[in-house]
């Protein structure tokens, strides 16, 4: 099969995913071979790949995964050939530590990421546990519904973790893939949504999706927010967003890493107050689940930007550069 690899870490400006033949992976017991049919491009990526997280390398990166079963492995009983599927960032976890027997799989101890510890969905095929695998909603096509497998699902539970209700002003700092989707969540939850980022694009994009406000992180908004979720890769918007929380306001920090440090906190000015602040760490099959239902149900419909499968390290620099008008996906097969 052909497949974009990554065999060392740098920066994605020397374009270091490889496009080139490997062998077609085979469906272990209870796993499913899955022919890929699109995959989305995340940030955590460009951390993989730029060395800020410790990929398995050589590794097939993509975590956003759609596609059609193919074969079966020894004992797959869920689904069968011709189902589509989705698989997200939770390859695996253990099931028997004591965050997977307290229901938070996404802390798990021997936490495997799909196209990190495991090859991912960059690639025509790929191969995953049948427990760690979702059935997609109709309503979407293969390139809309890639992105809900992360961009969607984390964003879901930031927001769950968020501890947002109907009515509040909820504040989110950049506008990606995630914040585009998670927008749509919040204003079904009939909440308001300001949005503080630096792209006139994506400021024109939130208006249309139903932003009550949009300014740069900066800007002085009208209103104080009871909850809001940084969504950039930087440190410097932690301090602005404390800064326009109200008081008892929780922060939520949803990416895997900060590309430099958050500068130091005023503790009088920005924490006292009870304000709070919550990293989220992955996502269970749970929110998975959870989060494609209410996907369709609502529905979610997320603006993509397609790409070729060997066009993957272009799409991961516009990203990086913050010019992607919602999710990128990479199409690979029909
Ligand atoms: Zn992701
Ligand atoms: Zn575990």
């Amino acid at each position: 099969m052909k497949a974009m690899v990554l065999r060392k870490i740098s920066p994605i400006e020397n374009e270091p995913l490889e496009w080139i033949d490997l062998p077609d992976p085979v469906a272990g017991p209870k796993e499913i071979l899955v022919r890929v049919s699109a995959c989305g491009v995340c940030h955590t990526e460009l951390d993989e790949i730029e060395g800020r997280l410790q990929p398995r390398l050589p590794v097939v990166p993509g975590h956003e995964i759609i596609g059609k079963v193919e074969g079966l492995g020894p004992g797959v009983t869920k689904f069968k050939r011709g189902d589509r599927v989705g698989v997200a960032w939770i390859h695996s976890a253990c099931g028997k530590c004591h965050f997977c027997l307290e229901g938070n799989e996404n802390l798990c101890l021997a936490f495997q990421g799909t196209g990190c510890d495991a090859n991912g969905g960059y690639a025509q095929y790929s191969v995953v546990s049948e427990d760690f695998a979702y059935l997609i909603p109709e309503r979407f096509s293969d390139a809309q519904a890639a992105p809900l497998l992360c961009a969607g699902a984390i964003g879901y539970r930031d927001l769950m973790l968020s501890g947002i209700r109907k009515g509040q002003v909820l504040g989110l700092f950049g506008f990606g893939a995630s914040a585009h989707i998670v927008i749509q969540l919040a204003k079904y939850w009939g909440c308001e949504v300001f949005v503080f980022t630096r792209s006139e694009e994506h400021r024109k994009l939130c208006k249309t999706l139903g932003a009550v406000w949009a300014g740069t992180p900066d800007e002085e908004a009208p209103q104080k927010l009871r909850a809001a979720i940084d969504f950039t890769p930087v440190g410097e918007t932690v301090p602005k967003a404390l800064r326009v929380l109200e008081k008892g306001g929780r922060l939520v920090l949803a990416v895997i890493r900060k590309r430099d440090l958050i500068p130091p906190l005023d503790y009088a000015q920005l924490l006292w107050d009870e304000r709070e602040i919550k990293s989220v760490a992955n996502i269970t099959r749970k929110d998975a689940q959870d989060f494609l239902s209410l996907a369709a149900e609502i529905p979610i419909v997320p603006e993509v930007e397609e790409f070729r499968l060997e066009e993957a390290n272009r799409a991961l620099i516009q990203l990086k550069q913050g010019r992607i008008r919602g999710a990128a996906v990479l199409k690979i097969s029909d």
